[in-house]
């Protein structure tokens, strides 16, 4: 297939690289990063776009999203596919779906998990919405990039199932955190209150298999001194998305709310600037009622 990427960043480049690696043929284009080995490099946005049969974009946020495909959209061939993998707002996935809808254009918006590691190994999850036939076009690049593609329902779906995802993740792991804080307060060995939690009814993604604790399950962050992995400013960024589909949509998330604000603390005025999600372990062990 001929692909347009757009967006060569830490989880775009190894995205472009995998595609390329399987024979098709990828033309690509960064404001910034340089094109990695074995991805064409295009001179502007709608040079890379230009014939493609689907164009990706990988970029960091809904408003550059909304300018690169406002410049992409008129360059692109009727008939073909958006494919969008950054993390934005639902409104923002809609709006370029009724763009590209407009244009004669498929629209997909599929944002990922599993992290750079994941883009690397072409094992990421797209959590995927948009038309039956931008889906079946895109299936086989799916493929090459992840392991996983779960068709979410109509266009803005799969930024919905991210964010929620997200946002259970968020509140899971600050759960977790506090829970270690207060067992060490409490005089419980670590290596005891895992072998507990991860068998009981207080089990989870951020206790099983993302430990905060160092030294503690299977190798995570934590034993890594809380590089990320997954940066706590990426959290921040995933629930504030959250935050403002619920105002959106008027729905009642009281626990996300509180999760972001942790996380706002954490980034912009403590240490959680650049250090894992994780690294909200260390913030509590700090810490007593009095804050
Ligand atoms: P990044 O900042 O490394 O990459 C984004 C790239 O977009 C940069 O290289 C930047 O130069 C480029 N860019 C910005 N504006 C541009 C424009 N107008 N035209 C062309 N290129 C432009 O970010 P990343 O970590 O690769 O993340 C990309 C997206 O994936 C984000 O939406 C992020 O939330 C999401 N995501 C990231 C991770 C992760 O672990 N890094 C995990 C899941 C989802």
């Amino acid at each position: 297939m001929k692909i347009g990427f757009i967006g060569l960043g830490n989880m775009g480049a190894p995205m472009a690289v995998n595609l390329a690696r399987a024979g098709h043929e990828v033309t690509g284009f960064d404001l910034a990063a340089p094109c990695p080995d074995g991805v064409a490099k295009a001179a502007s946005a709608p040079e890379a776009a230009r014939g493609a049969e689907i164009v990706i974009t990988m970029l960091p946020n809904g408003a550059i999203l909304k300018s690169v495909a406002e410049e992409i959209i008129p360059a692109m061939d009727k008939g073909a596919v958006l494919l969008d993998c950054s993390t934005v707002e639902v409104e923002a996935a809609r709006d370029a779906a009724a763009a590209c809808d407009k244009a004669g254009l498929g629209f997909l918006d599929a944002p990922v998990s599993g992290g750079v590691g994941g883009a690397a190994g072409g094992t990421l999850t797209f959590m995927v919405g948009g038309g039956e036939a931008a889906f079946a076009t895109a299936r086989p690049l799916f493929e090459i990039m992840g392991q996983k593609a779960v068709h979410c329902g109509p266009a803005g779906n799969g930024q919905a199932a991210k964010i929620c995802n997200n946002m259970i993740l968020g509140i899971t792991m600050i759960g977790t955190c506090e829970a270690f804080a207060l067992a060490d307060k409490l005089g419980l060995d670590r290596q005891a209150m895992f072998d507990v939690v991860s068998t009981s009814s207080g089990y989870s993604w951020s206790m099983n298999a993302y430990c905060p604790a160092p030294g503690i399950g299977p190798q995570s962050p934590a034993d890594n001194g809380y590089k990320p992995g997954f940066a706590a400013d990426l959290m921040l960024k995933d629930l504030r998305l959250a935050q403002a589909a619920a105002e959106a949509a008027d729905a009642d998330t009281p626990l996300g709310e509180a999760a972001m604000r942790l996380y706002e603390t954490f980034v912009e005025s403590e240490d959680g600037k650049g250090r894992d999600f994780s690294a909200m372990l260390p913030r509590f062990e700090k810490r007593g009622r009095s804050r």
